[in-house]
């Protein structure tokens, strides 16, 4: 599939405004995440950041969740073993047990919530192990 993009206006140095895109996107298996900076005004270019994992919440993942709107991940089926979908999580996240346990309780129930692009890799992720999941947008 393919990534998620927000740009955001933010002041350059230069007293331009500038535009910041972040994008959310996976590669080779990995959920990934980069911002860059540009300005017209005095030609600055920088990339802010490249790397696997998830976006930081503050500012950088909320404008994505705000520009492309919010997808939830839900159980479709009976579940094998909620301890797969545990360990799903935990590798995912990193999350702690007590966090994973709730993140199944609430795919068995109202979904998760996320980004598109989360949700997709953790929709991958869980079916490996025979979780049956699927995404709502
Ligand atoms: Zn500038």
């Amino acid at each position: 599939m393919a990534g998620q993009t927000v740009k955001i206006a933010v002041l350059c140095a230069c007293g331009e405004m500038a535009v910041r895109q972040v994008n959310q996107f996976i590669d080779f298996g990995e959920l990934w995440w980069d911002a860059e900076f540009t300005c017209d005004g005095c030609g600055t270019y920088r990339c802010e950041h490249a790397g696997p994992g998830a976006a930081p919440d503050d500012g950088w993942r909320q404008a994505l969740l705000a520009a492309n709107g919010a997808a939830r991940l839900r159980l479709v089926g009976s579940v094998p073993s909620l301890v797969q979908a545990m360990k799903v999580f935990r590798e995912v996240s990193g999350v702690s047990l007590p966090q994973a346990r709730r993140f199944v309780e609430q795919l068995s129930g109202d979904g998760v919530e996320g980004t598109l692009v989360e949700m997709e890799f953790l929709k991958t992720r869980l079916r490996l192990r025979g979780i049956p999941v699927d995404v709502d947008r």
